[in-house]
């Protein structure tokens, strides 16, 4: 058993001495019995989160209302959630009205997929009343029960099977493809930042390229925001089959390239992304548009950020065009500045020096001074600054 697990195991035992069932649950099970590092270990429990709360001496409610109790203990937090169904599907985003139950088959039923729908036991025994070690086995992703009922209670499991397809590299069961084909339309009524979220996870992922065929094949696009050029995505999947994008940033200023935008601003608006994010996304753009036409200059390397340049060589790489990483590093290391701040004269000291008033004038020469020094062609030395000032006075 991973540390994660063998660090929570007094907890289940201590729920057990107290006379309830608690059981490791969710996607660290899945993960832990396909090999792959976990992160976040979640414990279901027969007791309700009152009871929960008066076994350990350290708790936060952080989500009572759908019983889940985050324990201190050991120095550690475990998430305790209590068996529950979810009954009522009013919106298709969220049920309605969770109700706490205590058997742990009926919590099971409202788990997504059969492999996500494991529990472990603290000897180690696995619980798999929906057959998910057979498919784990098969390498199949299929929905718990009716693959239809499940998509209509809630689209976002679209994208979360899409999503579990392009990290593990698994089919989907044909009933579960056709379910999430029927109900696709769905989509529509799913907050886009909890899609984001899925899509995010899905173009990084090692096996991108099947879980982005698949939302194709079943037209997913078609409502997402302003991704409704199938043609132009379908080019994405031209890249090598080996080829993973480094980061969202690639993977998304990638899409958005084939999509035809030229800063990708008003689509990602739509998508709510952060700020810093569209950001880095129109720098990429910007980045792999000028690359298309020319060599980079060290004023891109200077607007646009080495990373930006990097992610589109690569790009690049990937497609057999010509790279040249190697003028990126050289670039860079003449670049003497990396941000306006850094220039050691500051437009105060220059209008001070030169009895400058406050204005435009100002703004423009401290503006060319920025760009002579990121072309190399003024040093960032305070009396050849001073010199440039007095001969363009
Ligand atoms: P990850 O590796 O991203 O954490 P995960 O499977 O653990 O994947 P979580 O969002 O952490 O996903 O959810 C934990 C568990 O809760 C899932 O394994 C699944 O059993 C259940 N679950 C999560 N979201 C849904 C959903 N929308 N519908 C049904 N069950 C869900
Ligand atoms: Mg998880």
């Amino acid at each position: 058993l991973p540390v994660e697990f063998s660090n929570a195991l007094p907890i289940l035992q201590k729920i057990r001495n107290a006379g309830y069932e608690a059981y490791f649950v969710g996607g660290s099970v899945r993960d832990v019995l396909l090999n792959r590092t976990i992160h976040d270990v979640d414990i279901a429990t027969s007791s309700y989160p009152a009871e929960t709360k008066q076994i350990f001496d350290h708790t936060i409610d952080i989500g009572i209302e759908h019983g889940t109790v985050l324990v201190l203990e050991n120095g550690g937090e475990y998430e305790v959630t209590t068996f529950r169904t979810e009954d009522v599907y009013v919106d298709y985003r969220r049920p309605s009205h969770v109700t706490f139950v205590r058997q742990l088959s009926e919590d099971l039923l409202r788990r997504d997929f059969t492999i996500n729908a494991f529990a472990l036991a603290d000897d180690g025994q696995v619980i798999d009343l929906h057959g998910g070690l057979a498919d784990l086995n098969n390498q199949i992703l299929r929905a718990v029960g009716n693959p239809s009922e499940r998509f209509n209670e809630d689209a976002l499991r679209i994208m979360r099977g899409l999503r579990f397809v392009a990290v593990l590299n698994f089919e989907l069961e044909s009933e579960t493809f056709a379910s999430m084909a029927a109900q696709v339309h769905l989509l529509a009524k799913i907050s886009i930042e909890r899609i984001f979220i899925e899509l995010d996870k899905l173009l990084t992922a090692e096996f991108w390229q099947k879980g982005f065929g698949n939302l194709l094949a079943i037209k997913a696009e078609q409502y997402l925001p302003d991704f409704s050029d199938s043609t132009a995505l379908h080019v994405l999947l031209d890249l090598p089959n080996d080829f993973k994008f480094t980061n969202s940033v690639q993977a998304w200023g990638y899409l958005l390239y084939q999509l035809g935008h030229v800063d990708g601003k008003i689509l990602l608006k739509k998508w709510k992304v952060s700020r810093e994010f569209s950001l880095s996304v129109t720098n990429f753009l910007t980045a792999y548009r000028t690359r298309l036409a020319r060599d980079f200059s060290s004023e891109d390397l200077y607007h646009l950020g080495q990373s930006s340049l990097i992610l589109v060589e690569e790009l690049f790489a990937a497609q057999n065009l010509e790279t040249n990483f190697e003028q990126i590093t050289e670039l860079d290391k003449q670049l003497q500045i990396r941000h306006k701040k850094e220039i050691v004269v500051k437009a105060g000291q220059i209008m001070t020096e030169f009895a400058i008033k406050p204005g435009p004038e100002i703004g423009k020469l401290f503006h060319q001074i920025e760009l002579e020094i990121v072309r190399g062609q003024l040093k960032n030395d305070v009396a050849d600054i001073l010199a440039y000032c007095k001969a363009h006075l």
